[in-house]
C-alpha cells in the first residue's frame, strides 16, 4: 500500500507548538530552497550538509558554496543556519562497499541515503533537536518510500522524531526550479557519486 508522507507531514504540522527545533539533511542548494521556504514557516532549521557521496570533492564544495550563498540571499519567516560536516569520501565507499555496480535507485541508493540520513538523526539526537528529516525526497530521481523507511528506522535508533517528507508533492520539485531560476541556482547534472557521474 502507497503511504501519502505529505498527508503525515500535514498532520505533524498541524499539531505543532511554538516554533519546534529542526535538523534538516540537505544535499544541495536547488534541493534545499522550496524545503526551507515551506519548512521554515514552521520550524526553527539548522541545516546538516553531510554528503561523503559527492565525487570530487570540488564538486562537493561547489554545492556547498551555492548553498552559503543562497542562504545569506533568501528571507525566510524563521531563522536558518549551516552547519558543515568535514568531507571524507571513504565513509561514502565503506557505505556502499559490494553495490558499487549497482545502478542508480537501487540497494547502492539505499545505502547512500542511509549514511547521510543516520548522521542527522544522530546530531539532532546529540544536539536537543525536536525534529530531523532530509530535503533528499523532493528529488522525483528518489525513492521516498525508502526515504521514509529509513527516517522510521532512525526515529527509534536515535529516540528522536522524524518529520516524515515527501517535498516534491505539493509542486515541489517545481518550486525548486522556479527558486533555482529565480536566484540563478547551480544545478548539477548527476546525483553526486562517482558512479552517477560515469553515467
Ligand atoms: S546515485 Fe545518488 S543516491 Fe545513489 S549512491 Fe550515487 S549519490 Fe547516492
Amino acid at each position: 500500500m502507497n503511504i501519502n508522507y505529505q498527508k503525515k507531514l500535514d498532520e505533524i504540522l498541524e499539531n505543532l507548538d511554538n516554533t519546534p527545533k529542526l535538523l534538516l539533511h540537505a544535499c544541495c542548494a536547488p534541493c534545499s530552497s522550496y524545503t526551507i521556504e515551506y519548512l521554515s514557516n514552521y520550524f526553527e532549521i539548522t541545516i546538516l550538509y553531510y554528503n561523503p557521496n559527492i565525487h570530487p570533492e570540488t564538486e562537493y564544495l561547489r554545492r556547498l558554496n551555492e548553498l552559503k550563498n543562497f542562504l545569506i540571499r533568501f528571507k525566510t519567516k524563521n531563522k536558518v543556519t549551516l552547519k558543515e560536516v568535514k568531507y571524507n569520501s571513504k565513509e561514502y565507499f565503506n557505505a556502499v562497499k559490494g553495490y558499487e555496480n549497482f545502478g542508480e535507485r537501487s540497494i547502492r541508493c539505499y545505502k547512500c541515503y542511509e549514511l547521510r540520513m543516520n548522521e542527522a538523526a544522530k546530531f539532532a539526537k546529540e544536539n536537543k533537536f525536536d525534529y530531523f528529516t532530509t530535503t533528499l525526497s523532493i528529488s522525483p530521481y528518489k525513492n521516498a518510500e525508502w526515504i521514509n523507511e529509513i527516517g522510521e528506522k532512525l526515529e527509534k535508533k536515535y529516540n528522536i522524531k522524524y518529520l516524515y517528507s515527501d517535498f516534491k508533492k505539493k509542486n515541489g520539485y517545481k518550486r525548486s526550479i522556479e527558486l533555482s531560476n529565480e536566484y540563478g541556482l547551480y544545478r548539477q547534472d548527476y546525483c553526486g557519486c562517482i558512479f552517477s557521474k560515469r553515467g
